[in-house]
């Protein structure tokens, strides 16, 4: 590992043995598409950077996997940076109390998603980013790559046919990307649109590239790596670890709060990014889910951290 050690390390490789004996016992691998389906269930990672950047990481915490919705954290970022407050007359803050994957309030609520973190409000967010980097003849899918490769310090890529099957499947965000054109919030075309929501969800990260990713969270904003130019704004960078307190994990919010007590975000690849505000950031990945959509042994891995460590919000 390039970055020295951190002393966490053996609180890693304490949670690794106390879960090793569960994997493959409960719970169930995103079976919607094919590449996702076919990932052994029997894996379990995880990886912290500090503050000051030391970095741990124990299991398979250098095995490349689907980030999905982990990207939504991601995208709301580069929205953030790029817009300001304009963001929020689209798309709200509210958790929604639903699964990920919703219709049911974008009628009620003519066509403004809750908060990012659903599909819905992250398809609003990936329509923002396109008519961003087309006002400047760019593409937001280079934006996103550009960003997910400086924060890591390294190259990262989209898995294709994950893209292209997400594509194929996805009838459902289909939906709630046309319905929100319907009620005229979203202002690109469609096809374009979920273009990149599609390969977002398709990014292939490591816990390890995701724990360094994410830590401008724990630093107000500052880059992980150089510390300028920063990431984002430190009252930018409160918000986003509001939000995902409140809505990083859909319906289970409430519950990660009581259990967990730290901001989380999540996706159906199984992975998840806590923050500890001020000292570190961390990535559990197992790819077997619980019935709302979260990694079933990274939510265990995540609780037994705070536990151990006494690290929380609250
Ligand atoms: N690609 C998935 C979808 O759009 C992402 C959902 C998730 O990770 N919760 O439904």
């Amino acid at each position: 590992m390039s970055s020295k050690t951190s002393k966490f390390q053996p609180v890693l490789d304490e949670i690794v043995a106390t879960l090793r004996p569960q994997l493959g016992q409960g719970g169930k691998v995103a079976s919607y598409i094919p590449a996702l389906a076919r990932v052994d269930a029997r894996q379990f990672g995880i990886a912290l950077r500090t503050c000051e950047g030391e970095e741990a990481g124990a299991g398979d915490f250098e095995t490349p996997f689907s980030i999905q919705s982990v990207s939504k954290l991601f995208t709301l970022t580069l929205a953030m940076q790029r817009m300001g407050d304009a963001l929020w007359e689209r798309i709200g803050r509210e958790p929604s109390g639903n699964p990920f994957n919703s219709l049911v309030q974008l009628e009620n609520e003519q066509g403004k998603p809750r908060n990012p973190f659903i599909n819905a409000g992250a398809i609003a967010v990936a329509d923002r980013l396109v008519s961003q980097a087309r006002a400047s003849g760019g593409s937001a899918k280079t934006d996103i790559l550009a960003l997910m490769s400086s924060l890591c310090g390294e190259p990262i890529a989209f898995d294709d046919e994950v893209a292209r099957s997400e594509a194929d499947t996805g009838f459902r965000n289909i939906a709630l990307a046309n319905f929100m054109k319907s009620f005229g919030k979203i202002d690109n075309d469609v096809e374009t649109v979920l273009d990149t929501y599609f390969n977002q969800c398709a990014l292939r990260m490591s816990c390890r590239q995701l724990a360094r990713a994410a830590a401008f969270l724990c630093r107000d904003g500052a880059h992980p790596i150089d510390g300028e130019p920063e990431v984002t704004g430190e009252r930018q960078t409160r918000r986003i670890n509001a939000l995902m307190l409140t809505c990083g994990t859909y319906d289970a919010a409430g519950d990660v709060a009581f259990s967990i007590g730290l901001p989380c975000k999540s996706g159906v690849g199984g992975g998840i990014v806590a923050v500890v505000p001020d000292r570190l950031t961390l990535c559990v990945w197992s790819p077997a889910l619980d019935a709302t959509g979260n990694s079933l042994l990274g939510m265990k891995a995540l609780e037994l951290f705070v536990t151990r460590t006494g690290l929380s919000v609250f």
